[in-house]
């Protein structure tokens, strides 16, 4: 399964730039876009709050929890 935000995501344009984070892209596309990517946290707070900050990285997971709790207590 591919993640339906693989060719959109402005993690990897915005963020994730040059040679040097060739291999992190690489990490990350592996382990999440075209892999776990239900575990992605860009994926997880877009999911639940329809938007997505460009520079959450994947596995800010702690980061995704407290952005998802705020939007759900913000919007109940
Ligand atoms: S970083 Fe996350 S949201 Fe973006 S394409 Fe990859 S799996 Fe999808």
């Amino acid at each position: 399964m591919i993640c339906e935000r693989s060719e959109t995501c402005p993690f990897f344009p915005k963020i994730i730039q040059g040679d040097v984070d060739k291999e992190l892209e690489k990490m990350y596309r592996g382990n999440f876009c075209y892999g776990l990517f239900t575990r992605c946290a860009r994926y997880v707070v877009f999911k639940v709050c329809g938007k997505v900050p460009d520079d959450l990285y994947p596995n800010m997971h702690d980061m995704a929890t407290k952005l998802c709790g705020e939007y759900t207590k913000n919007n109940k």
